[in-house]
């Protein structure tokens, strides 16, 4: 098709706007994506398998997802009186509520997760991008002037940010909302990592919505997001859903491993203590300046080398993190490691030691 003709069927939204980049990982040790490097044990991938192998895959799954939504619920302690609405992931709820919502202004710190721009952009609402302060901070007084002269029709705050890995102020969060006339989205992705949650404080705040992912727990091969809010809202949500969004096999297997959660949750204390050993061995490098971190990541910035020049050398040293130096004009330099077994951050470290001795 020639290109006058893409550009008459496609939305210019569409056009300008790129495809989500994946860098191949073949033999790579996966650093990038804010995965749990572990893998379940044997015996607990039979007893999660033999749930599976009756599953009635000729009919469509539950509809209601009624079993996965108990467990979910009490798994996560989501209060009875709660909507709860699920997704394939969590970038599949960011998309729902996006689709309806009326056309308005999006607001979102920056740098912070990118599928809240694309996907408003896509879905051709006004994204506004608040910057944040030179140490990855709310600057909350910018924040509080633009929402009260805009009016978003949705703030997405990410608690803790991605790519950043800064917990806001709890504090600071409950006054943006209290400003706020829209709907504000509180995206807890990396909440097994952080300390707090605004869980418990939907019941005082009728526009408020949490969100969370299975994804950074161990999941990401599973796609399970959720969003829980009033359930007036969480109501007209649902009829953006598609019916059948989450399969049989998924609910069966969320069902069965949020019942044994601590499996989970042993995982990600372990992370927890590493990104501590991991942040310290970073700290005592002269060329590299590390974020404290409230996530399974961490950010830093790179001097003396260009970030660019770091990252291609830790991929011929078979390490792939990721670059974010040309992401937004505050992360030049940057670079983000997710943070892996112990095996592998060591491996990280040694190679990142020889790149700068090298240089
Ligand atoms: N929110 C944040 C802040 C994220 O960083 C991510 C993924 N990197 C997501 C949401 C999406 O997670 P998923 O679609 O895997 O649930």
């Amino acid at each position: 098709m020639s290109d006058n003709e893409i550009n008459r069927h496609f939305k210019t939204a569409v056009l300008n706007s790129h495809a989500y980049h994946v860098p191949d990982s073949t033999g790579l040790i996966k650093l990038d994506a804010m995965e749990n490097p572990y893998q379940l044990t044997d015996d607990f991938k039979q007893q999660w398998q033999s749930e599976l192998v009756n599953a009635e895959l000729n009919r469509y799954p539950d509809a209601d997802m009624s079993s996965m939504r108990e467990t979910i619920k009490q798994s996560f302690s989501v209060s009875a009186d709660c909507g709860l609405i699920f997704g394939n992931g969590s970038d599949e709820l960011i998309q729902i509520v996006l689709m309806a919502i009326n056309r308005g202004s999006v607001m979102s710190p920056a740098p912070s997760f990118v599928m809240y721009q694309h996907l408003a952009t896509l879905l051709e609402h006004e994204f506004i991008a608040v910057p944040l302060t030179d140490d990855f901070s709310l600057d909350l007084p910018e924040l509080l002037e633009k929402i009260e002269t805009i009016q978003p029709s949705i703030i997405f705050l990410a608690w803790p940010n991605n790519p950043t890995g800064v917990a806001y102020k709890k504090s600071d969060i409950e006054q943006i909302i209290k400003k706020s006339t829209g709907l504000v989205i509180v995206d807890e992705a990396y909440h097994a990592f952080a300390n707090e949650t605004m869980l418990n404080d939907i019941k005082h705040y009728p526009n408020l919505l949490v969100m969370r992912t299975l994804s950074k727990l161990g999941l990401a091969g599973l796609r399970l997001g959720f969003l829980v809010g009033q359930t007036d809202i969480i109501e007209q949500l649902e009829k953006v859903r598609m019916p059948y969004n989450v399969g049989t096999l998924n609910q069966l297997s969320v069902s069965f491993i949020c019942r044994h959660i601590e499996v989970l949750t042993t995982q990600t204390e372990k992370i927890k203590q590493d990104r501590a050993v991991l942040f310290q061995q970073l700290s005592e490098m002269d060329a590299i300046h590390p974020i404290p971190s409230a996530t399974n990541f961490i950010l830093f910035k790179v001097s003396g080398l260009s970030a660019d020049h770091v990252h291609q050398q830790l991929i011929e040293n078979k390490i792939l993190i990721k670059n974010l130096s040309k992401a937004h004009p505050s992360l030049t330099d940057c670079l983000r490691v997710t943070v892996g077994t112990e095996e592998e951050n060591t491996m990280f470290i040694n190679a990142l030691k020889l790149i700068f001795n090298h240089a």
